[in-house]
């Protein structure tokens, strides 16, 4: 059944928390007109909206901040976290705020948060806005990310206005309209620890658990096990990450899901060139969040949150789980990056096939996406004949500067896929479902948020329908799965949106 705005099935759970969970407070509304820049009726569907709704003045309104449905409760949440390995007490949504929670009809419930939504007691000294700019890359990067199978925060909505945000520089507002399940975090458990308020922080865990690890309710040991199921989560989360060639940008325990879901979209990266110590926020001097540390980063934030359930569970208890961390990552990434090369089966050789592959891309600077892409073509029977030379009717070769050392990896993986009778069409089509074609290029967003702030929104849809389903060729979309030209390699992202 679709509904529309006025309909919407409000159930506001967070609302129905303690006060010191949250500050109540309304949207603050742009002082100029409002205008739709892009509308996603994939999110729309997920809260059963019905699509044609985006075309109603009313929707523009609710999603800048200057109108309210029936059933909205604001609230801006509080939370804390480590920002850059530093503990900061109070940090909150400063410039989000939760309009309310929607149950479809399946059940599921999703937050509806706008972004950028204006100042709360949370703000600090921020202004409370988002620019355009950030929004279009949070709303592209959430749809991109579900598109490739990754857990993530999804968008319904952009609205924008001509009201100045200044940043580095002049800039226009927009607002972001974000949902998930929960956004709750690793630091809403945090700040309660910290200031010891354990009977809140015991609430927060029964609420989370019953909203969303209702399997666990029952169990005695329910906290220890909610947080085994937090590290199996984060670290899944995070395999994938490494898989596709995904750098967060900015893992703070406030930018953490304690559902294991992509959260927070600042200054993120998809690799281009492969290149393990990948850094893709400009503000990031020292590396911290640096792609290969990743791994790492997801295991210290996850202490922090053992940390903060010590009140709740035993200390053996949450060690034990975090020992399960690296074991579970590990095998994770290494079964997605069998994946990536089609092989079926798991042999010990394979870590080292597959990183004497990485190594050679590192050392020959070579597109991580469109390698692994283009690997999907690789025959171990040619049809040219050439068949002493696996591989070499394949555009891969060309990727590389080192011919010799790319053609004598090709015959051990031929040797490999042989070993496992591998038919090479059919293995092309698994290939293709698990390396993208289509990836959110720092340049390609670059590209649609340049065009928007001139007002025209085109390309964000063109965006869209290619990230979208990202492993499906698109005749007439080639040019979206291009390496970067020059300036788009050169892009500088930071913390600033
Ligand atoms: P982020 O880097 O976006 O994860 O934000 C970190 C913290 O700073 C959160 O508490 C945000 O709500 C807050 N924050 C970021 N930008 C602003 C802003 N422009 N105004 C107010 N608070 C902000
Ligand atoms: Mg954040």
């Amino acid at each position: 059944m679709s509904r529309t705005l006025e309909t919407l099935r409000f159930d506001n759970t967070y609302a129905r928390l303690p006060e010191a969970f949250y500050a109540k407070l309304n949207p603050t509304p742009f002082e100029q007109p409002p205008y739709l820049v892009s509308f996603n009726p994939d999110a729309a569907a997920l809260i059963d909206l019905d699509p044609a709704e985006a075309e109603r003045p009313e929707f523009v309104g609710v999603f800048s901040g200057s109108l309210l449905v029936p059933g909205m409760e604001p609230l801006a949440m509080l939370y804390a976290g480590h920002q850059f390995g530093v503990y900061v007490p109070q940090l909150g949504d400063g410039r989000a705020i939760l309009l309310g929670e929607v149950r479809n009809e399946c059940g599921e419930k999703w937050d509806l948060h706008l972004k950028g939504a204006g100042r709360t007691p949370f703000s600090r000294d921020g202004d409370g806005r988002k620019v355009l700019r950030s929004a279009i890359r949070e709303y592209l990067c959430g749809e991109a990310m579900h598109g490739l199978g990754i857990p993530t925060t999804r968008a319904l909505c952009v609205v924008g206005s001509d009201d100045k945000v200044y940043r580095e520089r002049v800039e226009t507002g927009a607002m972001l309209l974000r949902m998930a399940p929960s956004h709750v975090r690793f630091g809403t458990f945090e700040v309660f620890y910290y200031r010891r308020q354990h009977e809140h922080l015991k609430r927060l865990a029964d609420y989370v658990i019953e909203q969303h690890f209702p399997h666990l309710l029952k169990a005695e040991d329910r906290y220890a096990r909610f947080f085994q199921e937090v590290v199996t989560r984060t670290a899944q989360l995070i395999a994938q990450w490494q898989a596709i060639g995904f750098a967060h940008g900015v893992m703070n325990t406030d930018n953490m899901s304690i559902l294991g879901l992509t959260l927070d979209y600042g200054p993120f990266g998809f690799m281009d060139d492969y290149d393990p110590g990948f850094i893709c926020n400009h503000s990031d001097h020292n590396g911290r969040y640096a792609f290969d540390r990743q791994p790492y980063i997801g295991l210290w934030n996850l202490s922090c949150l053992a940390q903060a359930l010590l009140p709740l569970a035993a200390k053996e208890a949450l060690k034990a789980a975090l020992d399960t961390y690296e074991a579970t990552l590990n095998r994770h990434y290494w079964a997605l990056m069998r994946a990536k090369l089609g092989l079926e089966r798991s042999r010990p050789e394979d870590e080292t096939l597959i990183q004497d592959l990485l190594a050679l891309m590192q050392a020959g600077r070579v597109d991580y996406t469109i390698c692994f892409r283009t690997l999907g073509d690789f025959v171990t029977v040619s049809p040219s004949g050439k068949g002493n030379r696996p591989g070499a009717d394949s555009a891969l070769r060309d990727f590389f500067v080192d011919r010799d050392a790319v053609d004598a990896w090709a015959r051990r993986y031929a040797a490999r896929l042989r070993d496992e009778d591998s038919e090479d069409a059919e293995r092309r089509r698994r290939m293709n479902r698990v390396n993208p074609k289509y990836v959110l290029r720092n340049y390609l967003a670059q590209r649609a948020i340049e065009q928007a702030q001139q007002k025209d929104f085109s390309e964000i849809d063109r965006l869209l329908t290619v990230l979208r389903d990202p492993f499906t060729d698109r005749p007439g979309m080639e040019s979206y799965a291009a390496a970067p030209p020059d300036w788009g390699k050169r892009l500088v992202v930071s913390c600033s949106s």
